[in-house]
């Protein structure tokens, strides 16, 4: 699945000598993706500014990290910021409402939050209840997401849309919306939803509010660039949307039709794909409602993109905008193309999921090891009576190398290594030997690597040689559990250490998480440069805790995660801000994760039963005399409490 995406590139630690939390905040690059969020104190741990003032709230990570061990919380544990989140639905509602008062547009913003983004009620709940004053609404995309829609957003002025292919079920379920009193728009995606609904309808008698998604031409570029153009999965082409007019017209339901809705993409990189695709989406709401359909809301779905890698670019990781620039081109053009075709200005609804949720949860755990790529060790590698020449040879290679020629000595190593594995299977080379020959290589390739760190035109396969020997940090936690993205799309997170930011980091790391499969990595991380294929951590030291964050984990992530090799949903700590507290946060709610027990439920086990059955075998083996009787409770007891725990890696 995972495209490898070789990157050369690398932190050159070396060259700082005057190491701060500065350097922390550049390498790590968290005042770029943290968008004012995220900072680092003077004892170098990460600290969270959840409303973003100067004097506002501090949230230190470490402190949260204590106050679970005293809970007894075991990692690895997401951290919800709920004041991260009510900020983020602050700031794209008041730079809607700024931005349309400065423009003098006449429409109003009635923004939707996407549940499918992040669908945790505590998470809903919170955007709903902070987006109140601003008649902030739900989109749903599946029935489900509609129940819980018609059930948590009860505001009778915000918008409910419903997207997504619809059954009979669902066209009901948003009609029972409409029969509360409650402004559900049902936004057509293909024609023959729109025949349902009507028919549905009139049976009913319920009049029902319609959108119709457009097919627009323009394509985002990045990674979801195939949610437009004419090859879309969803929507109306021009002809199906003229049609629809028209057939509306034809029962007299013209003034249903309420708005026009387009998507182009997730995560749109390019201001520019945003500024072409309004420009497009306003000029067909301004002819239809020249051709009699009077379209009251236009829906420019989601898309704004985040800044997961820092650059601020238009790689994919990444976006070239603001959330301002993104808003102000919607109302500006919008309002632009309705002056020129003299249609009024409609209200604008936007979808926005990942601009709301990424930045305001994140995993955190504990490294508990390193795996080091030919580790130097003691075995002995002195010349031998009669030993094999290939041994000689590889010994001579370490005696000749320099920072001249390494290069030469590498191909030479690679070479003589080959030969050497040839050797020992036809039975030449001794197991000793072999040891010797590539314990000597790995000594060879520590020295290649430093001499091609200070050299800047080191060439790319001395580079991959770097990276595939950088330390493999062992983490609790699944990737697929917790960054599916990562895995599935090559999406890039911020990794960084909790605390010791006022420490420079010397290793240069990937990491490597607890399931059973080779994917089950991180190997892409950002750098101020672009892409690169190490982290930055510190020396991990005997008895002391190391622990590790992956941010922006809010959008998505927890919710896509699997049950790879039965590891099953995280424990959840959800923080609040409270400025009157000495640590300027409370924990408000701890949900715990799944039990073994529970992920075994979900596929069919029956936890009972499996208890039973090794208790039966422990006691057959009890009569046997092959278990003390004692020591028999002891282990069906040890099997019991097993299935009842967290299914991580205990401390
Ligand atoms: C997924 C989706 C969204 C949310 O997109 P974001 O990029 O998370 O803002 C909005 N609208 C529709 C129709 C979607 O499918």
């Amino acid at each position: 699945m995972k495209t490898p995406q070789p990157q050369t590139r690398f932190h050159n630690l070396d060259a700082i000598d005057d190491w701060s939390t500065q350097h922390a905040d550049e390498i790590y690059q968290i005042s770029r993706w943290g968008e004012g969020y995220f900072s680092v104190n003077d004892k170098g741990d990460l600290c969270i500014n959840p409303t973003r003032t100067q004097n506002g709230p501090v949230i230190n990570m470490m402190e949260i990290v204590e106050e679970m061990k005293n809970k007894n919380i075991p990692f690895p544990t997401v951290i919800r910021f709920h004041d991260i989140l009510r900020s983020q639905v602050a700031v794209l509602n008041k730079t809607f409402r700024g931005t349309i008062e400065e423009a003098k547009f006449t429409g109003s913003y009635y923004g939707v939050y996407p549940i499918k983004v992040n669908q945790m009620r505590e998470v809903v709940e919170e955007i709903v209840d902070a987006g109140g004053p601003y008649n902030y609404g739900l989109e749903a995309g599946s029935k489900p997401e509609l129940m819980a829609a018609l059930a948590m957003n009860v505001n009778q002025n915000s918008l409910t849309v419903v997207n997504g292919y619809k059954d009979v079920d669902l066209l009901r379920m948003a009609l029972l919306g409409n029969q509360l009193g409650r402004k559900v728009i049902v936004v057509v995606e293909k024609y023959s939803e729109l025949l349902d609904l009507m028919k549905l309808s009139a049976e009913v008698g319920v009049e029902p509010m319609i959108g119709l998604r457009a097919k627009i031409s323009t394509k985002s570029s990045g990674k979801w660039a195939s949610s437009g153009g004419d090859y879309a999965k969803f929507g109306l082409t021009i002809t199906e949307i003229l049609q629809a007019v028209k057939y509306l017209k034809s029962l007299d339901k013209a003034h249903c039709l309420k708005l026009l809705h387009f998507h182009i993409g997730s995560q749109i990189p390019d201001i520019k794909t945003i500024k072409d695709s309004i420009s497009e989406g306003a000029r067909i709401y301004a002819k239809l409602y020249k051709e009699g359909a009077k379209l009251e809301f236009f829906d420019v779905g989601g898309g704004i993109g985040v800044n997961y890698d820092g650059t601020r670019s238009n790689s994919p990781s990444s976006i070239n905008y603001t959330t301002q620039d993104y808003v102000a081109d919607v109302v500006y053009i919008l309002k632009q193309i309705c002056d020129i075709e003299d249609v009024p200005h409609p209200n604008i609804v936007s979808e926005s999921g990942r601009a709301i949720t990424a930045h305001h949860s994140c995993v955190i755990t504990n490294v508990f090891g390193a795996l080091e790529i030919g580790a130097a060790n003691n075995f002995n590698t002195d010349k031998a009576i009669n030993e094999n020449i290939l041994v000689t040879n590889m010994r001579d290679l370490s005696t000749e190398l320099t920072e001249k020629n390494y290069q030469e000595v590498y191909n030479d190593a690679l070479k003589l290594k080959e030969e050497s594995v040839s050797a020992f299977k036809f039975g030449i080379l001794t197991l000793d030997e072999r040891a010797k020959l590539e314990t000597l290589y790995w000594k060879i390739c520590h020295r290649i690597v430093e001499h091609a760190s200070k050299d800047e035109y080191a060439q790319d396969e001395i580079m991959a040689l770097k990276s595939q020997m950088a330390s493999q940090y062992m983490c609790n936690l699944s990737i697929f559990q917790s960054a599916p993205d990562t895995w599935a799309i090559g999406q890039i997170l911020p990794v960084l250490p909790l605390h010791k930011l006022h420490e420079k980091p010397t290793e240069l790391c990937t990491l490597v998480d607890i399931t059973c499969d080779s994917d089950g990595k991180l190997d892409t991380f950002l750098s101020a440069d672009g892409p690169t294929n190490t982290v930055p951590l510190h020396k991990l030291k005997d008895g002391e805790d190391y622990f590790i964050g992956l941010f922006m984990t809010g959008a998505y992530q927890d919710i896509m995660g699997d049950n790879h090799n039965c590891f099953g949903r995280l424990n959840e700590v959800h923080i609040f801000c409270d400025d009157d507290d000495p640590t300027d946060f409370y924990i408000e709610e701890v949900i715990y994760g799944n039990q073994a027990s529970q992920v075994l439920s979900t596929l069919q086990y029956n936890p009972e039963t499996m208890a039973q059955t090794v208790k039966a075998l422990v006691d057959t083996q009890v009569k046997r005399g092959k278990i003390r009787p004692r020591e028999g409770v002891d282990l069906t007891d040890f099997y019991e409490s097993c299935l009842k725990s967290y299914t991580y890696l205990k401390k």
